[in-house]
């Protein structure tokens, strides 16, 4: 039985395919935008649109940008020879936001996961190792201390490893299953500090 105009039942069935949206959260939404000035839909609309359409990956480093090359990779003002290697575009805003990493990244979309099926093919690996036959001194890895940010921390050391570039991983100052998000400036400054070489 339909409870609610279809319409209504799409918006809602469209809003609890987002992560972190159930049912009851999706309806509720729903509600409040059907209920919302049209101008200010309108907008909402748009801003996805536009979203979707402009932003994609950084030919570099992978990063979400609306540009060939995101403003990081760009600048001759960062050292291109040190990558910090995170598992999202979040991770990264949030290193950016202590203002005191100088080197630049790549965005691995994700981290190896045997258990949700996710191998080193589904993230941007390739694409890392790809990046290494360039001018490279150092690869700081910053995956999650998550299961499968460890896991993945250590495939990407081996796979390093015999380049003879040096490879080091975050200090554990942050929580294990931490999103790095999360984490305040002064705790992610101090594992990048700390990190040790693998
Ligand atoms: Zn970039």
């Amino acid at each position: 039985m339909e409870y609610y105009s279809s319409p209504i039942s799409k918006l809602i069935e469209e809003l609890s395919k987002l992560p972190g949206i159930g049912a009851k959260t999706a309806g509720r939404l729903a509600f409040h935008i059907v209920n919302m000035p049209k101008e200010q839909v309108d907008a909402l609309a748009g801003a996805l649109t536009e979203a979707k359409s402009k932003v994609r990956y950084c030919k570099e480093c992978f990063t979400l940008t609306d540009d060939e090359l995101c403003p990081i990779c760009a600048s001759e003002k960062r050292n291109h020879k040190v990558i910090m290697v995170v598992e999202n575009t979040r991770d990264l805003a949030a290193y950016e936001k202590t203002g005191k990493y100088e080197g630049v990244y790549h965005v691995l979309h994700g981290a190896i996961s045997p258990m949700l099926g996710i191998g080193p093919n589904e993230i941007k690996l390739k694409e890392l190792i790809e990046r290494l036959r360039g001018d490279v001194d150092e690869v700081i890895i910053a995956t999650n201390s998550s299961l499968e940010g460890e896991t993945t921390a250590m495939y990407i050391s081996k796979l390093i490893k015999p380049t003879g570039i040096k490879v080091s991983r975050i200090a554990s100052g942050v929580p294990v299953g931490g999103d790095l998000e999360y984490i305040d400036e002064v705790t992610l400054l101090r594992a990048l500090e700390g990190r040790t070489e693998l």
